[in-house]
């Protein structure tokens, strides 16, 4: 598979068009910002955790029938991905109340809801990405009644099924961020989970202490965010608990692979 031009940057990744014209290659960069990019900085390693755990997850809920544009990760810090026109739409559900809503709306941090709650934001750093309510999909053609009805059943599974997937190895599902594309299938369009799901688009509480395992440690300047990412990797079966990758050893593959691909 060639790399060819690239088609899109964001914050987390860039997109690179390839020698077939239904798929693209996304690249895990190190780049870590928040608060719509007012804090940024360069963590080494981040880029390629995030692509081996985005990659098990997904390959996970593929093996439970949900659709999604992974083909197959390619090496340390790219995957070969099908190109989706992309629901600007960014899907937040929540199990446990942190982060945003518990400023917007002063609900006490860890409050267990009663049941999933999936809120809209508007796909849209310039503004922000904005809180919307599901009526404005609609009445600015983001997206179709029915294609959000099958994105919410999808999420639904994709929650119950990471949910289980987490407590499983010692982890609270707290909450999370998906976003889903569109593709033609002999014609028809077709829903598909896009993006990555990571230790930065989760967030992830051991379930014992509460330890913050994600983005939040950059956020809130906790500190030890590879440690923390490379414990959810080794609790998920990818990376071995008595292997010696640690934080230094990511840093020096993905170097040594940023060097060689010059
Ligand atoms: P909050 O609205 O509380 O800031 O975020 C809710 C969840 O969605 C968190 O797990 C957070 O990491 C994720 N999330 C929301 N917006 C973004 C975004 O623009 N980028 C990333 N990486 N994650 C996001």
């Amino acid at each position: 598979m060639k790399r060819g031009k690239k088609l899109y940057e964001g914050k987390a990744k860039i997109i690179y068009s390839t020698n077939s014209k239904n798929l693209a290659i996304q690249y895990f960069k190190d780049d870590a910002t928040a608060f719509n990019n007012q804090k940024k900085s360069k963590i080494d390693g981040k880029g390629v955790l995030n692509n081996r755990i985005s990659e098990h997850i997904l390959e996970n809920l593929n093996q439970i029938g949900i659709k999604t544009h992974l083909v197959k990760r390619l090496n340390m810090r790219e995957q070969v991905i099908k190109l989706v026109e992309i629901i600007p739409i960014e899907f937040i559900i929540r199990n446990i109340a942190s982060g945003s809503i518990i400023k917007r709306l002063g609900i006490e941090e860890g409050t267990v809801l009663k049941s999933p709650l999936i809120e809209y934001c508007l796909k849209n750093d310039k503004l922000g990405d904005p809180l919307i309510a599901e009526e404005h999909i609609y009445t600015f053609d983001w997206a179709t009644k029915k294609e959000i009805e099958k994105v919410k059943k999808m999420i639904f599974r994709i929650n119950d099924f990471m949910i289980g997937m987490f407590r499983g190895v010692g982890i609270k599902l707290v909450d999370f961020k998906l976003e889903f594309g569109r593709i033609k299938v002999n014609g028809k369009k077709e829903i598909i989970l896009a993006d990555e799901i990571s230790p930065d688009t989760c967030r992830l509480w051991d379930a014992l202490t509460e330890k913050k395992l994600d983005k939040d440690r950059f956020r809130k300047n906790l500190g030890g965010l590879i440690p923390a990412y490379t414990e959810v990797a080794k609790k998920l079966g990818i990376l071995h608990e008595q292997s010696n990758i640690d934080s230094a050893n990511i840093t020096n593959l993905s170097t040594f692979k940023r060097k060689n691909k010059k």
